[in-house]
């Protein structure tokens, strides 16, 4: 500093080899050494701090690609191999059920009111999971198959338009009864129609309501609490680790189709977190949703999904506790006002000729009143619990 102030205060001395004058060239040149030195030091330290920040913000291009390849594989080759959806085949069951669906509506005609979800565009659906592309719009198919979880390329269209209270309702315990199906399967929707694995013809039932434009799923036996039978195959909290998983493959491969499972019920199964967490992390790996049919208080499996991102969705209500028209009329109205109130709610009911009769009256009339009859994929929460 001295010596940069001498030098401003005699800018014009001439340069004669006097000792003030070299001694302020030292000072001069001593000063720009540790300024260039800093200089040289400062640029040589940082880059490789800027280098790594810069690698961190950056996006990188394959991540989206490679993380959206990711989440409906299964890493565990054995399981992969099982997995009931081959990409190919399930282009092909598209198009099958495709035109089955348009078959189905001509066949459909007399009706009064033919299947919205299957005659309007699709629009996009609310929940989307922040790791997979967006939905199409316009209801063309954009991303490949093999993409695409089962969760998502099996859902139903969702009726475009409208900006009202929207309503899941699911029927399970479906498949012993073709007829009963078929019957169901002709109401206005979509509904969601949830098959028991085994079942038998159940490729055919699938067909003629996913046709109808309806959405799929499968009814998971587990055990329940009480003294129930729940069936063939059933998950229960006493088998070996090798045996349930055998069972959870043996019922995930069952038929195709479908979006996700909801337990068949399970009040003893579903509480059991450890039991569950296998369930779970196999509907993950195959890239379905879980709907908790909350047959217990106490079931795990709608957080446990959460947590290990699947997604979830919980039932709200069961429509025909009580078999009556007038109850479950009145159980379908309260399921209503939980829309209204909170934007969305999910109703159980069961195949039962009291539920035909009541949904088959209530159904048009709510439609007609703005209220959004969608399918269960539409209220999943598709994001990671934390
Ligand atoms: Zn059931």
């Amino acid at each position: 500093m001295t010596a940069r102030r001498r030098g401003r205060a005699r800018p014009r001395t001439p340069l004669a080899a006097t000792p003030l004058t070299l001694l302020l060239a030292a000072g001069l040149t001593l000063a720009f050494g540790l300024a260039l030195g800093f200089l040289a030091g400062k640029f040589l330290g940082e880059p490789p701090e800027q280098h790594l920040a810069g690698a961190e913000a950056a996006p990188n291009p394959a991540d989206e690609g490679v993380i959206a390849a990711r989440a409906p594989s299964p890493p565990e080759p054995r399981l992969e191999q099982t997995d009931p959806i081959p990409a190919a085949a399930a282009g092909s069951a598209d198009a099958d059920l495709r035109q089955a669906a348009s078959a189905e509506l001509e066949r459909l005609t007399h009706l009064p009111t033919p299947p919205a979800a299957a005659t309007l565009p699709s629009e996009a659906v609310a929940p989307v999971a922040p790791d997979l592309p967006d939905p199409p719009e316009g209801g063309e198919a954009l991303a490949p198959a093999d993409m695409v979880p089962p969760w998502r390329r099996y859902a139903a269209l969702v009726p475009a338009g409208g900006i009202g209270p929207r309503i899941a309702i699911v029927i399970d315990d479906l498949g012993l009864n073709s007829a009963q199906s078929a019957a169901f399967s002709k109401l206005d929707g979509p509904l969601t129609l949830s098959y028991l694995p085994y079942a038998h013809d159940l490729a055919d039932q699938v067909a003629v309501a996913r046709g109808a434009g309806h959405e799929i799923m499968l009814h998971l036996p587990m055990e329940p609490s009480v003294d129930a039978d729940p069936g063939p195959n059933a998950l229960l909290t006493g088998l070996s680790a090798e045996e349930l998983q055998r069972r959870i493959v043996w019922n995930l491969d069952r038929f195709e189709g479908f979006v996700g499972v909801n337990n068949h019920m399970g009040s003893r199964f579903t509480a059991d977190a450890e039991a569950m967490t296998p369930v779970i992390q196999a509907l993950k790996q195959r890239g379905l949703l879980f709907l908790d049919s909350r047959t217990s208080a106490d079931s795990r499996g709608y957080a446990l999904a959460r947590r290990l991102g699947v997604p979830a969705a919980s039932r709200d209500l069961f429509l025909d506790n009580d078999d009556d028209v007038v109850r479950i009329t009145a159980q379908l109205d309260l399921l209503r006002r939980m829309a209204e109130q909170h934007g969305t709610a999910i109703g159980i009911g069961h195949p039962h000729a009291n539920t035909l009769t009541a949904l088959a009256a209530w159904l048009p009339k709510a439609i007609a009143e703005g209220i959004r009859i969608v399918p269960v994929s539409a209220l999943v929460v598709a994001t990671v619990d934390g």
